[in-house]
C-alpha cells in the first residue's frame, strides 16, 4: 500500500493526486476495533485500544496528503485572500479537485466516501495554513453535506450531493440580527400556498454566502407552534426575492466571506423542504453538535499552524548571546502552550470519534469547542510575545492567527453556551 503513496505533485493545485480514494474500501470499515455496546463503556472482551492519536491507513494518507497540498496551494495564497477579503477562486477550485468538499459524501454522488474523523483531520490540517479555508471546508462537510445525506430525498440526494462534492458550495442559514445564541426566536417565515411556501425575513452572518449556490434556511412555518415550527427549506442562489447582502468587514477570517440574507417573497416549492416540516431546530441542533467537532478542529489546528511558525524563530533568535528558546523563562511557557494544544487535539479527536462510534458525544464536543477556542487565544497571544516586535507585523502570519482565532469562541455556540450545556449534562450525570 505505501509505494501507492507517490504524490503526483505538480505546481499546479489541480494535479494533485487523491491517494486516498485508492485505498477506501470497504467504506467505514476503516478501523480493525469493533464498536462498543452504546450503553457500556466497556471494550468487548479481548480488544485492546490503540492510543487516540492512531489513524487509519486511509487517514494517515489523508491528513499527509492534505498537509502537502495546503502547503504547495494555499500557503502561497493566504496573505494576499486575507488582504483583499477574498478567497482565491483556484483555492476552491482545488480544494473539490482534491475531493475535501465532499470528504463524506457517498462515490455515488461523486463524494470521496471518507469518514467523520477524516473530515475532522482534513480541518485541523487545513486551519494550520488558513482558517478561513478550513472553515469552508468545515461548513460544507460537517453541516451542508451531512444535512443533505441524511435527510435528503432521493432526488435532493441526486440534485445537490453530486454538485456539493465536485463544485457548489452551500451555506447554512440560521443566525437572524435579533437571534444569535437564541437562534430559535428567528423571526423569517414561510407561509404555506398551496404546493409552495413564500418566504420573508432576513439572515445575518452567513457564511461562504458570496460564493455558495446553494442555501439551507430556517424558516419558521408555523408560529403558533413555536421553535417547533421550523423547518429546513433548501434555497437555490437564483431563487427570484433572495438577495445577498455586502458582505462583513471582519476582524479575522477574512478570506472567508459573512454575509446577511434578504428574503422578499421568496416562492420555493413543497419539494424544497429538507426532511419534515417543523423539524427544522432538531436538524439544527443535531448539526451544530457535530459541527463544533470541527470548529474545535479549525482552532487546534490554528494554534498548530501559529506555533510551528514560532518555535524555528525562538531557536534561532539570539539575545543576551544565547537562543531565546534556552532561556528557562520562555521554555516553560513554551512547554505549558504545547500541552494546552496536545490537550486540546486529545479532545477533538475523543469527541470525533464518539460521534463516528455512534456514542454519546454532546457534552465532549462542547469541551473540544470551548477548550480549543481558548488554547487558540492563550497561542496566538503567547506567539506574538515570543516573537517580539516582528510578531507584531504583518511580515511575519502570527498577527493574523492572532485576529483569525477570536471567531472559534462566537461561531457555532459562544463560549458561554457551550458552558451552559455542558453544566446540563454534568447537573444530569449527579441528578441521583
Ligand atoms: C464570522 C461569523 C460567521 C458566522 N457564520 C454563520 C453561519 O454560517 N450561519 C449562521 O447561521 N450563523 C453564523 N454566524 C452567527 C453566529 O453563530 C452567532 O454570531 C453566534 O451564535 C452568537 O450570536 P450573536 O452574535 O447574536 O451574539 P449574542 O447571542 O447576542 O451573544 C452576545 C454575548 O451574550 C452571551 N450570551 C447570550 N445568551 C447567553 C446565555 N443564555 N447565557 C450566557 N451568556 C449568553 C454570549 O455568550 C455572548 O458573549 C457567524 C458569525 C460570525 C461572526
Amino acid at each position: 500500500m505505501a509505494s501507492s503513496l507517490v504524490w503526483i505533485l505538480s505546481k499546479s493545485c489541480r494535479q494533485i493526486s487523491r491517494p486516498w480514494i485508492a485505498c477506501q474500501a470497504p467504506r467505514r470499515n476503516l478501523s480493525t476495533r469493533s464498536v462498543p455496546d452504546v450503553s457500556s463503556h466497556l471494550a468487548p472482551g479481548g480488544v485492546s485500544f490503540p492510543p487516540l492519536q492512531s489513524y487509519s491507513e486511509e487517514e494517515s494518507m489523508m491528513r499527509e496528503s492534505v498537509k502537502k497540498y495546503a502547503q504547495e496551494c494555499i500557503a502561497p495564497r493566504v496573505s494576499k485572500m486575507d488582504e483583499c477579503s477574498t478567497m482565491d477562486q483556484e483555492v476552491i477550485k482545488s480544494l473539490f479537485e482534491q475531493g475535501l468538499m465532499g470528504i463524506e459524501i457517498d462515490p455515488e454522488y461523486g463524494g470521496t466516501g471518507s469518514s467523520f474523523f477524516s473530515s475532522i483531520l482534513v480541518i485541523e490540517e487545513l486551519a494550520k495554513v488558513d482558517a478561513s479555508v478550513a472553515v469552508l471546508c468545515d461548513i460544507q462537510n460537517t453541516l451542508i453535506n451531512t444535512l443533505f445525506a441524511k435527510l435528503g430525498t432521493p432526488s435532493q440526494k441526486e440534485k445537490y450531493l453530486s454538485r456539493l462534492s465536485t463544485d457548489m458550495i452551500g451555506s447554512f442559514c440560521l443566525s437572524e440580527a435579533q437571534s444569535g445564541s437564541d437562534a430559535f426566536a428567528l423571526k423569517t417565515r414561510a407561509e404555506k400556498h398551496k404546493d409552495y411556501f413564500i418566504i420573508n425575513g432576513s439572515k445575518m452572518w452567513i457564511s461562504n454566502a458570496e460564493q455558495a449556490g446553494v442555501f439551507l434556511v430556517m424558516a419558521n412555518a408555523d408560529p403558533n407552534a413555536g421553535y417547533r415550527g421550523i423547518t429546513c427549506f433548501i434555497v437555490d442562489r437564483d431563487t427570484e426575492g433572495f438577495e445577498i447582502g455586502k458582505k462583513e468587514n471582519k476582524l479575522g477570517l477574512r478570506a472567508s466571506s459573512t454575509c446577511p440574507l434578504n428574503f422578499d417573497n421568496v416562492k420555493v416549492p413543497e419539494k424544497n423542504i429538507l426532511g419534515e416540516l417543523g423539524h427544522g431546530y432538531k436538524y439544527a441542533i443535531g448539526m451544530l453538535n457535530e459541527g463544533r467537532i470541527g470548529i474545535a478542529a479549525q482552532m487546534l489546528g490554528l494554534a498548530q499552524g501559529c506555533f510551528d511558525h514560532t518555535i524555528p524563530y525562538t531557536r534561532q533568535r539570539v539575545q543576551f548571546g544565547k537562543r531565546i528558546f534556552d532561556f528557562q523563562g520562555m521554555q516553560h511557557q513554551i512547554a505549558h502552550v504545547a500541552t494546552q494544544i496536545e490537550a486540546a487535539r486529545l479532545l477533538t479527536y475523543n469527541a470525533a470519534r464518539l460521534r463516528e462510534a455512534g456514542r454519546p458525544f454532546i457534552k465532549e464536543a462542547c469541551m473540544a469547542k470551548y477548550y480549543a477556542a481558548e488554547v487558540a487565544t492563550l497561542t496566538t497571544s503567547k506567539c506574538i510575545e515570543w516573537m517580539g516586535g516582528v510578531g507584531f507585523t504583518k511580515d511575519y502570519p502570527i498577527e493574523k492567527y492572532y485576529r483569525d482565532c477570536k471567531i472559534g469562541t462566537i461561531y457555532e455556540g459562544t463560549t458561554n453556551i457551550q458552558l451552559s450545556t455542558m453544566a446540563k449534562f454534568i447537573d444530569k450525570e449527579y441528578e441521583h
